[in-house]
C-alpha cells in the first residue's frame, strides 16, 4: 500500500480480513483497506466498509487498533462530506489517544474534517490545539500542516500577507523535513498570496515549480489551483491566448474535481440507502416473525383451551353415562327387589300373579296347556311355636330350595304369604302336573333342617287346578287350587289333591 501498488496490497488485505481468522487483525488490515479504498477512488466499497467498521466498532476492544479504525472512519466520511461524523469519529480518536503522535494525528483529523467541512477559522481553538500538540510531540510533517493549513485560511479571508509572513516562518522547517507534498502546498499558498497582492511574476514563479513538480493523484487538485492563478494572471496581463490555455486546463481539472466530489457523495448517498433498505428489511422481517410468533402461540393457546373444553366435554359425558348406568343399574336392582319376595328371593304374591296371568294369556292364544299349584306347609305354626320364627324362616328358605329343584326354567315359583306358594307348570299334562307336584311334596317331605340337634320333620300339602278342566281365568285356577288344596289338608295333610274332573276328585 504505502508503495502504491493498490492490487496487491487489496488482496493480502482481502485475504487477511477473511482467512487470518485473527479478529485483531482482521480489523488493522481493515482499518487500511478503507483509507486504501478512499485513495483509489473505490468510494462505495470505502464506505460500505465504512459502516461494517463502524457498527464493529463497540466489540473492538484493541486501544491501537480501534483510535486507526477511529481515524479512518473519520477521513472517509469527510470524504463523503458527512463532517458531522467525521468530527465526532476524530473526537472519539482524539479521546482514546495516547499523548504524543496519537494525540497529534487525532487532532489532525479533526482539523481536517472540520477544513473539509469549511468550518475551520484562524482562531478555531482546534487547529491550535494540534498546533500545540504535534510541536509537543515532534511530528515536523504534521507541524508544517497544519500551518500551511493555517495560511490557506488567511488566504480564504482576504489576508495575503499573513499567509506570506506564515510561510515564510515556517520556510525553514518544510525544506528541513523534506516532505514534497508539504513543499508543494506551501507552494501553491505562496501563489495564491502573491498573485493576490498583485506580485504576479513571483507568483508566475512559484506557479511554474509546481507544474514542473508535475503533481498527481490527490495533490492533483493542487494543480487546479495554480492554473486559476495562472489563469488571472495572464488574462490581467492581456496574454489572452495563453489566459484561454490555463483556463481549459483550470476548467478541466475544476470539472474533475467536482465530479470526484460528486462522485464521493452519490456513493455515500448509495450505500446508506442499502443500508436502509436493508434495515427497513429486517425490520419488516422481524416484524412478520413476531406476528407469526403471536399467531403461533395464539394457535397453541387455543388449541391447548379446545383440549381442555373436549376433555371437560369428555368428563361431564362420562359422568352422565355413568350415572345414567347407575341410575338404570338401582332402577333394575329397585324392580328386582319390588318383584322379589324378601325371604325366598322367588316372586313375591303381586309379581307371581301378574306374570301367571300374562303366562295364562300367551298359552290361551295358542290353546297351551297349565297346571296352578298351591303349597302350603303343613302345622307351620307349630313348628314356629317350637322352635322360633327363625327356625320357620329358615325351613322356608329350606322347602322352596328343595322345590325348585323340580322345576324348569318356564315354570313359574312365588310366595303367596305365609307359609304358602304358588307354582305354574307351563305347557304341563295333568299327569305331569301330578307327578312334579307328588315330586316337590315328597322332597319337602326329605328336607332336614336341625335344630339343637333335632331334624324338623316338615311336610306339605299340595293342591292343583289344570286350565284344560277351567280354562285360562286365573281366579278360577286359584279358587280350585285354593279347594284341591283343602282337600288335601282335609285328607290328612302332606299330600297332592288335584282339582275335580268330571265329578271325581284325584289325589296322590
Ligand atoms: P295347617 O297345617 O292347617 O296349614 O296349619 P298351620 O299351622 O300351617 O296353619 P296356619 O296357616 O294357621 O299357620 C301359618 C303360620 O305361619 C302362622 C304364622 O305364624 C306363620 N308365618 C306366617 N308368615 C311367616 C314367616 O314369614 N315366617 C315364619 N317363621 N312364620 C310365618
Ligand atoms: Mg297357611
Ligand atoms: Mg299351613
Amino acid at each position: 500500500m504505502y508503495e502504491s501498488d493498490y492490487v496487491r496490497s487489496d488482496a493480502l488485505f482481502q485475504d487477511i480480513i477473511r482467512h487470518s481468522g485473527n479478529p485483531l487483525l482482521a480489523d488493522r488490515a481493515s482499518a487500511m483497506l478503507l483509507s486504501q479504498l478512499g485513495l483509489t477512488r473505490h468510494y462505495t466499497e470505502a464506505f460500505e466498509l465504512a459502516n461494517r467498521l463502524a457498527a464493529r466498532l463497540p466489540e473492538v476492544t484493541d486501544t491501537k487498533v480501534r483510535f486507526s479504525l477511529l481515524l479512518n472512519l473519520s477521513q472517509s466520511l469527510g470524504l463523503a462530506g458527512q463532517t458531522d461524523l467525521a468530527v465526532r469519529y476524530a473526537r472519539m480518536a482524539m479521546a482514546d489517544a495516547a499523548a504524543g503522535e496519537e494525540a497529534c494525528f487525532s487532532a489532525s483529523s479533526l482539523v481536517q474534517a472540520l477544513s473539509s467541512g469549511h468550518r475551520l477559522k484562524p482562531a478555531s481553538p482546534e487547529l491550535q490545539q494540534a498546533v500545540d500538540v504535534c510541536s509537543a510531540a515532534k511530528v515536523p510533517v504534521y507541524s508544517a500542516d497544519l500551518q500551511l493549513t493555517l495560511a490557506d485560511l488567511y488566504l480564504r479571508e482576504g489576508q495575503p500577507r499573513k499567509a506570506l509572513a506564515l510561510l515564510d516562518q515556517v520556510a525553514s522547517e518544510i525544506n528541513a523535513n523534506g516532505y514534497t507534498p508539504n513543499k508543494l502546498a506551501a507552494l501553491v499558498c505562496r501563489a495564491q498570496a502573491l498573485a493576490a497582492i498583485g506580485d504576479d511574476d513571483d507568483a508566475r514563479t512559484a506557479a511554474l515549480v509546481v507544474i514542473a513538480a508535475g503533481p498527481s493523484g490527490d495533490f492533483g487538485v493542487w494543480l487546479k489551483d495554480i492554473y486559476e492563478v495562472l489563469y488571472h494572471i495572464e488574462k490581467k496581463q492581456g496574454h489572452t491566448a495563453a489566459a484561454l490555455d490555463y483556463y481549459e486546463k483550470y476548467a478541466t481539472l475544476d470539472k474533475a474535481y467536482l465530479d470526484d466530489v460528486n462522485a464521493r457523495a452519490m456513493a455515500y448517498q448509495t450505500v446508506q440507502q442499502h443500508v436502509l433498505a436493508q434495515k427497513l428489511e429486517t425490520e419488516s422481517l422481524s416484524r412478520q416473525n413476531a406476528l407469526l410468533r403471536m399467531r403461533q402461540t395464539l394457535d397453541a393457546k387455543t388449541a391447548e383451551t379446545n383440549r381442555l373444553y373436549l376433555a371437560l366435554l369428555l368428563m361431564v359425558l362420562i359422568s352422565v353415562v355413568l350415572w345414567m348406568f347407575r341410575l338404570k343399574r338401582s332402577q333394575l336392582r329397585f324392580k328386582k327387589l319390588s318383584h322379589q319376595d324378601g325371604l325366598t328371593a322367588i316372586f313375591n304374591r303381586q309379581h307371581f300373579m301378574s306374570e301367571v296371568e300374562r303366562s295364562l294369556r300367551l298359552l290361551e292364544r295358542r290353546a297351551g296347556t297349565a297346571c296352578l299349584v298351591f303349597i302350603d306347609l303343613d302345622h307351620f305354626k307349630h313348628i314356629n311355636d317350637t322352635h322360633g320364627h327363625a327356625m320357620g324362616d329358615e325351613v322356608l328358605r329350606q322347602v322352596v330350595m328343595a322345590s325348585k329343584q323340580h322345576l324348569r326354567p318356564v315354570d313359574l315359583f312365588g310366595r303367596l304369604g305365609g307359609e304358602e306358594f304358588g307354582i305354574l307348570l307351563v305347557d304341563c299334562t295333568r299327569a305331569q302336573g301330578m307327578a312334579i307336584a307328588d315330586r316337590i311334596r315328597l322332597a319337602v317331605e326329605a328336607t332336614v333342617v336341625e335344630c339343637e340337634g333335632v331334624t324338623i320333620a316338615i311336610s306339605t300339602s299340595v293342591g292343583l287346578a289344570f286350565t284344560d278342566t277351567y280354562g285360562y281365568d286365573l281366579q278360577r285356577l286359584c279358587c280350585e287350587a285354593d279347594a284341591a288344596l283343602y282337600r288335601a289338608k282335609r285328607g290328612g295333610r302332606n299330600r297332592v289333591a288335584a282339582d275335580v274332573e268330571c265329578g271325581i276328585p284325584a289325589e296322590a
